[in-house]
């Protein structure tokens, strides 16, 4: 009797479909007809094999991919989105606060309009970059989790079909970012839908009542986008002002548009709640209840660090930055190698593409060492 019955339904219409490249059952057993799936490469049971996996075509991914690709190392990039997905999701008209030769990546000159680039002209340059190196990328498939061990991994990941794949790899990189996973405000109210991480444009919230929480970058530069299409802006922020870092042809405007009173500002006060209609923050002065339709809690980001510990990864536990041995980027689960802004653990303002690009080389090279 075939063995199908015993794997999921799923699986077994994904690999039917041609879907997935490889049975969920054992070869002897596939349905006459399905063996071998569409991938002629492989038999029906057959798992791809690479060298590397690497989980997360982010800049950094893209670096490690063509930093081994350069020493002759297979390798697979396995991406819950598109390339370079994190940039893809930040603010449309976002300018980076980078020159472009600080964003470039194996050695491909990066150009711009301005002094600056736009959020546009990266993910074109990333996605020329991918192309020129001729980087094996899978989109939309998410990595839950990795299993084996060193010299032996499966990384399994399932994609936007619900389709499982599976890799085989001898190492395996994680540079899936910081862009996932939110700094919560833990008040309540905070899971209504009117409250946002994720600032895209401005345009919606003409005509609204809008709170932006926090002082950094994105908050500033927020608020100020809001304010000209029409919102009316309230800022709240725990510290004393607008952070000393932000954008310096961003920081006297906002300043100077809270002076003016365009935009209401808030120091030394948190939020409270927030409710369908209304969100109390607590000043120096006391309680204020503010009218609201929306909230942007632009509070920062943090890595994953619930994966990197599923996987054996040890977090230190003041700064959350995982164990690794700096001089080849190996975390303390031997054969799992950590890149990019996930190193920085709850410090996410220490690494950037600029700095973060430079872990491909460090990886590859104890990689091909080995
Ligand atoms: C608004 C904003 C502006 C910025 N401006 C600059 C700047 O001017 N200059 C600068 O140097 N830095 C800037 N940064 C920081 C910079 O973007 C990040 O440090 C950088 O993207 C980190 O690169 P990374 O490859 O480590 O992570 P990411 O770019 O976040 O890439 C991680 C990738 O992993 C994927 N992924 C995550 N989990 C999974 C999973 N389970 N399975 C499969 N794939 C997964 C994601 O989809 C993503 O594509 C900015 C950040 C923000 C938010």
């Amino acid at each position: 009797m075939p063995r199908w019955h015993k794997f999921s339904r799923r699986s077994r219409q994904c690999f039917e479909k041609g879907l997935v490249g490889q049975a969920p059952w054992p070869a002897a057993d596939a349905p006459v007809g399905l063996r071998g799936g569409r991938r002629p490469h492989m038999s029906s049971n057959e798992k791809e094999h690479f060298d590397v996996v690497i989980c997360g075509a982010g800049p950094t991914g893209l670096a490690c991919g063509i930093e081994l690709k350069r020493r002759n190392v297979s390798a697979v990039l396995i991406d819950k989105g598109c390339v370079v997905n994190s940039l893809y999701n930040y603010p449309t008209n976002m300018v980076f606060f980078t020159t472009p030769e600080l964003l470039e990546i194996g050695d491909i000159p990066m150009t711009s309009l301005n002094d600056k680039p736009v959020r546009t002209e990266a993910l074109k340059y990333y996605r020329r970059v991918a192309d020129h190196y001729k980087l094996d990328i899978r989109q939309y498939q998410h990595v839950s989790h990795v299993s084996g061990n060193d010299g032996a991994f499966i990384t399994h990941a399932t994609d936007i079909n619900g389709c499982p794949h599976e890799y085989a790899s001898k190492k395996v990189i994680f540079s899936t970012g910081y862009y996932d996973v939110p700094n919560m405000l833990n008040v309540p109210g905070e899971t209504l839908p009117k409250v946002i991480h994720y600032y895209k444009e401005a345009h919606p919230y003409y005509n609204q009542d809008v709170l932006v929480v926090g002082a950094k970058n994105s908050a500033a530069i927020g608020a100020l986008e809001l304010l000209w299409a029409g919102a009316r802006v309230t800022m709240v922020h725990r510290g004393p002002g607008i952070h000393k870092n932000v954008k310096y042809w961003i920081k006297p405007n906002i300043e100077n548009r809270i002076k003016n009173g365009e935009i209401r500002a808030f120091f030394n006060s948190n939020v409270v709640l927030i409710d369908e209609l209304r969100a109390i923050i607590s000043t120096p002065e006391g309680e204020i209840v503010l009218k609201n339709d929306f909230v942007f809690a632009m509070t920062g980001y943090r890595p994953d660090l619930t994966f990197l510990e599923a996987h054996g990864i040890r977090l230190d536990p003041e700064t959350q930055r995982p164990y690794t041995n700096p001089e080849t980027l190996e975390s303390d689960s031997k054969g799992i190698y950590l890149a990019g802004v996930l190193v920085a653990g709850m410090h996410t303002n220490e690494i950037f593409i600029e700095n973060g690009r430079f872990h491909g080389k460090i990886i590859a090279e104890a990689i091909s060492a080995l």
